[in-house]
């Protein structure tokens, strides 16, 4: 996730929110030693550590290279690409995995931003291989997206993107029990919204509506014009500071100074497991196989 004080000078219009109560079905002891393994020194051992678990649970994958560009200083990127399925449209499923690297050259943990997200996708991808959808379903772990949401600008610039139908993106996904959703201006029909709707209903998720949505590779999807959610996830209070701050700006009504605990703590040494709620891991893990499942569903193909 890119800071907000960007997001802040992009003000549009007001919305509505919504709420309900929350629940976690799953178990969530998997969520720690995995996670863990996400904090490396840099990102080239950020991407060997993810490589890893791929291979240790015997799920194929291929390494997206792009060109390094000035906002990298001209470090090339990788992004890692898992294919589930091969039906005639696809969806996507991504989370970037490289972390804010500090003065010291040191990469902070990075598990709030975006480890968390990117262990949830591995168990997805699992859970979506047992359940064969008719999409071909590309799960992409982007690179570089603190640098400018780079990974995902070259990924989409390198594949035919007219074959895709939707796209969703977890980032910000280790705590909290309230879901945020946003990023969904090129969902003209309302389709990807019906379908985070459905399964906030029917998972009885407390989930929160942005119209502006802190920035994430989300957004070069919906540059591109293919309908895509954001979905992030906070305690409840911080959701709606979020919310305020987003949709009203200096309006907002906060007191001097109140920030969302997110703001203060992602890309900063405190993004570490300290941070980490296994259950809100686990939720995204859930999340991301339902989300998937649904759109299959509601972006009808032909049976085989
Ligand atoms: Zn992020």
């Amino acid at each position: 996730m890119i800071k907000p004080l960007v997001a802040l000078t992009a003000l549009t219009l007001l919305a509505a929110p919504a709420a309900a109560q929350t629940t976690t079905s799953g178990d969530s002891a998997w969520v720690t030693p995995m996670l863990q393994r996400m904090v490396q020194p840099d990102n080239a051992r950020r991407l060997e550590a993810l490589k890893a678990m791929l291979k240790e649970k015997g799920i194929a994958f291929t390494v997206a290279d792009f060109p390094g560009s000035p906002d990298s200083q001209g470090v090339p990127g990788h992004n890692v690409v898992v294919t589930i399925g091969d039906g005639p449209r696809d969806l996507v499923l991504g989370a970037h995995y490289d972390a804010v690297i500090q003065e010291n050259g040191k990469a902070v943990d990075g598990v709030v931003d975006n480890g968390a997200s990117v262990v949830a996708l591995v168990q997805a991808i699992e859970a979506l291989q047992g359940y064969g959808p008719r999409h071909r379903v590309v799960v992409v772990f982007f690179d570089q997206e603190e640098l400018g949401l780079l990974g995902s600008k070259a990924w989409l610039a390198q594949v035919d993107r007219s074959r895709i139908d939707a796209a969703v993106i977890f980032d910000v996904d280790a705590y909290g029990d309230s879901v945020i959703y946003g990023g969904m201006k090129s969902d003209t029909r309302g389709v990807v919204r019906g379908v985070v709707q459905g399964v906030c209903t029917r998972k009885a998720l407390d989930c929160i509506r942005f119209d502006n949505f802190p920035p994430s590779d989300d957004q070069s999807f919906a540059v591109a014009g293919i309908p895509v959610v954001s979905i992030g996830q906070q305690p409840a209070v911080d959701a709606h500071q979020l919310w305020l701050l987003m949709h009203k700006g200096r309006d907002s009504g906060l007191a001097q100074g109140v920030m969302p605990r997110v703001f203060t703590l992602i890309h900063t040494p405190d993004d570490n497991m300290g941070a980490v709620e296994a259950p809100a891991v686990n939720r995204a893990f859930e999340m991301a196989f339902e989300l998937i499942r649904e759109l299959d569903e509601a972006y009808a193909l032909p049976s085989r």
